[in-house]
Parts: C-alpha cells; structure tokens; sequence
C-alpha cells in the first residue's frame, strides 16, 4: 500500500469512528427533545381516531411508554408495511408500533424490544366455499396478504421450501380489512391475517371463518433503527413492557382491545337489578342534585354513570379514561372538572358534556331522538357522529332519527363504507351499543322508581319491560 492509500484508509476510518460517536444515543435525543416518535398504521387493532382522539392498542401502549418517560408522544402514519420500515432505516421514527411480528429477516436489519403479545397467523375464507384444509389444499384459489407483512415472508419460505407453486396476491396498503373485504366480497378467496386482527374484525363478516393456522405462534414486537446508539432506549421499553407484564396492565389492555366484547344480556340485567340495590343509593342523591342542576332526567344520568363506571366513583381504564363518568383527560379539562374522582365533579363534567353536544346538535332533531343521538356522540365523537348521518342519509334512511343512525353506525368500521366518510374508521358499533345500553338502563331505573311508589310487592323489572325491550339481544361487536 502506497503512503499515499495508507493515508486516505487512516482519513475514512476516522471519519467512520467520528460519524459513530456523533450519532447521539437515542434515548438521551428523546429525553432533551421532549417527544418519542412513533409510526404505526391506521387500523382498528393499531392506531385510529376516536372520540377522544388517537385511540388503538399500539396508540394507547405507546402513549404509557411515552408518559414512563416523561415525554409526548408524536405517532405518525405510514401507509404500507413496507413504508413502515423505510422509516425506521431513515430514522425518521423512533418506533415501529404496528402489530408487528418478530421474523428472522426483520430482526437482522433493525432492533427490536421482547414480546408484548402473540398471535397466530390464520388462513381465513368465506363459509359455504369449500374450506381448505391446508396447504397441500389451496391450489387454484385466490390467496391474498398484505404486502411485506411477515405472512408474505413466510409464503416465500414456503414456495422455497416445498410449495413451488405456492402463488398469492400482495395487497399494497397496511389495512388487514381490505383483505377481508376481498374474501367476504369473493374477489379473493383466502386471506392471511393475524388472530388478533381477525377475532376484532370478524363479527363485521359474519361470513369468514377460519380454515387453518399459519405455521405456529409468533412475538408482536416493536421495531427500532438499526444501531448501538438505541441500546439505551431499548433497554427502557423492555423494562417498560416488563412492568406492565407484572402489574397486569398489559393484560387489561390486550383485552379491552383484542378480547370478546362484551354482550349485555338477560345476566348483564340482573347484574344491574343487583347493582341498584347494593351501589346506587350511595350515590342516588349526588345524581339527582346534579341532574336537577342541568336540567337532565336524573334516571338518565344515573344509567350513563352505570354504562361508565357501574357507580364506581375510581374506575380507571387503561387508557386513562377514568371516575364515575370515565371522563377523558381533555374532556374534563375542557369541562372544567379538576379531579375527575371525585364523583361530583365527574357527574357535573358529564352532564355538562352531553348539554353541551345535544346543543350543538342541527336543530331540527327532535326528542326523545336528540337525546339518543347526543349520547351516541358522547362516545364516539360528533364528527363521527355525523359521518354516521351522512351515511344513513345516503342509504336512504333518516338521519333525524336514531333507529335509522342505529343501522348505520357500525359500517364505520367497515372499510367499504369508512373510506368515503370525512372523518373514516370509527367504532360505531360501541357508540350503537353504549347508547342501546344506556336506554336499556334508563327504562329499568324508571321502572324502579314508578314500581316503588306502588303499594305491595317490588316486582321483578324483566315483566314490566316492554316485550321487544326484554328480549332484545343487545349490539355485540
Ligand atoms: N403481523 C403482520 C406483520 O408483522 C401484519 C398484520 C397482518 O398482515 O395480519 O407483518
């Protein structure tokens, strides 16, 4: 080697030990900047809009981490999985929180956190098909997944390793629904699909079933840029995910987001009946007082704090929604409400919030339909809301009215039908049910009090509910 080439070699290996020490560990970076940025993509199981804005599992364990750190968090949107990880390699992002599953190939390019949750990838297709039963069984039918998921990976070492003729679609996006979409509509005929993501999503197709499982179990992971510099900051998020392991959290949040929904029935009444006897009357004359201060029927306050909270004055999810009324921390603010536990604030904010969005409501709703309507608001947003109506008018229904809204609500979650809405994916079926519950509640708590100036016996509620009410099986998801 001539000095002159010596020269230069010692020239770049400097340079390369200089750009190494200048890159700054990331956890320090995020520390003095304040925020923790964060990509996902816009789905029901991972990052959306909601009443009380950025909602989804990822969003909202994100949100923890960024808290446990002290920072804000900034979550940004990419729109395929391939763009996911473009970011992570530009460093534009901090984190990939997308439902993302641990795979060799991913692994040796970027860092990764443990587990916080496992899946199973699930080969899904429409009933009354014939329903294959493995992979020896799918020639000539239509298989779609989405491009660069770890299920496109795991057909390609397939077809490398025993299925030549293995073929399938890549569908560009990051939305697992359009999948389904394609199953249920018979544009495709087979879909992979994560559990997680299918059990959430499968009360909207009824149709699609599950016809086998993918190859075994696999990690969710976070995904972070490749390099030492993140060491620090990813030995943070471990311990982070190891504390919600510990303290249950995690598990509360899997299941509020992945978990069965839960069905309000004939059980979920006498649940209530019961509740009235041992928790209201703690509570019955704070709700009166507060009712009577806003003008608001006192049994339907009582029946939202028990769709809220069931009168439980500390109630907290995990998304920091918390009291009596699960008031959300901007709501209250703007409400005025201080300590969302005490209950008489809690109650105060509530029925102030549903005023003030019954107010605002076009005027020529009328009652009991306002009523109704605000409430579905109250839970999902009024933009949602009027998403919904918008909908419902294009349908040929009567957007004044709330048994027309009711049909409607659910098909923002479906994709079809979000996609041409202005505000998109909302979870309409939750506002459905929240407001159905609530009347449900309502009418018994009236019943109660009317029963209670009768002379003789209480009787049972269920014999005074009008027939359809008593049999109505209540809006699952
Ligand atoms: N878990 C998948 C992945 O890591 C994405 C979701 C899916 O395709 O069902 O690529």
């Amino acid at each position: 080697m001539t000095p002159h080439r010596l020269l230069l070699l010692i020239g770049l290996v400097a340079l390369a030990l200089l750009a190494g020490c200048s890159r700054s560990d990331a956890l320090q970076q995020v520390l003095t900047d304040g925020e923790l940025v964060v990509v996902s993509r816009n789905s029901p199981t991972t990052f959306y809009l909601d009443k009380g804005g950025a909602a989804g599992f990822e969003h909202d364990l994100a949100q923890l981490f960024a808290e446990a750190l002290g920072v804000n968090l900034q979550m940004e949107t990419a729109y395929s999985l391939n763009g996911i990880f473009r970011r992570l390699q530009r460093r534009e992002a901090h984190i990939a929180a997308a439902g993302l599953s641990l795979t060799g190939a991913r692994s040796a390019e970027f860092n990764h956190s443990t587990p916080y949750a496992n899946l199973v990838p699930r080969v899904v297709y429409r009933t009354g098909k014939r329903k294959p039963s493995g992979l020896d069984d799918i020639e000539g039918l239509h298989l779609v997944v989405l491009a660069g998921s770890s299920h496109e990976q795991t057909l390609r070492d397939l077809q490398s390793a025993a299925w030549p003729e293995l073929s399938w679609e890549a569908v560009r996006g990051a939305d697992t629904m359009e999948l389904l979409e394609r199953v249920d509509s018979g544009s495709a005929d087979i879909a992979v699909i994560d559990s997680n993501e299918f059990r959430m999503q499968q009360s909207l197709y009824s149709r699609l079933d599950v016809a086998f499982n993918l190859g075994s179990e696999q990690d969710m992971v976070w995904y972070f840029p490749p390099g030492d510099d993140y060491d620090a900051l990813i030995d943070r998020a471990d311990a982070f995910l190891a504390e919600l392991q510990e303290d249950g959290r995690l598990a509360q949040l899997r299941e509020q987001h992945f978990g069965h929904n839960t069905v309000l029935s004939r059980v979920g009444s006498h649940v209530f009946a019961r509740n009235i006897r041992s928790k209201l009357p703690a509570y019955a004359d704070l709700i009166r007082q507060v009712a009577e201060e806003y003008k608001l029927d006192w049994h339907l306050l009582a029946a939202i704090a028990y769709q809220e909270s069931h009168w439980d004055p500390e109630a907290t999810s995990p998304t920091g929604v918390r009291g009596m009324m699960m008031l959300t921390r901007p709501t209250a603010r703007e409400m005025g409400v201080k300590d969302r536990l005490d209950p008489l604030q809690s109650l105060r904010g509530g029925a102030r919030y549903l005023k003030n969005i019954r107010r605002r409501l076009p005027a020529d709703i009328s009652e009991p339909d306002r009523t109704w309507l605000a409430l579905a608001a109250y839970n999902i947003g009024l933009a949602h809301l009027e998403d919904a109506r918008v909908l419902t008018d294009q349908r040929g229904g009567d957007p004044h009215l709330w048994s027309d809204v009711l049909e409607t609500l659910p098909l923002l979650q479906k994709r079809e039908h979000y996609r041409t809405t202005r505000y998109g994916y909302a979870r309409g079926g939750e506002a459905a049910s929240f407001v159905q519950n609530i009347r449900h509640y309502y009418s018994i708590l009236q019943w109660k009090d009317m029963s209670a100036n009768q002379p003789g016996q209480p009787l049972d509620p269920m014999h005074f509910l009008p027939a359809a009410l008593r049999g109505e099986r209540f809006l699952a998801l």
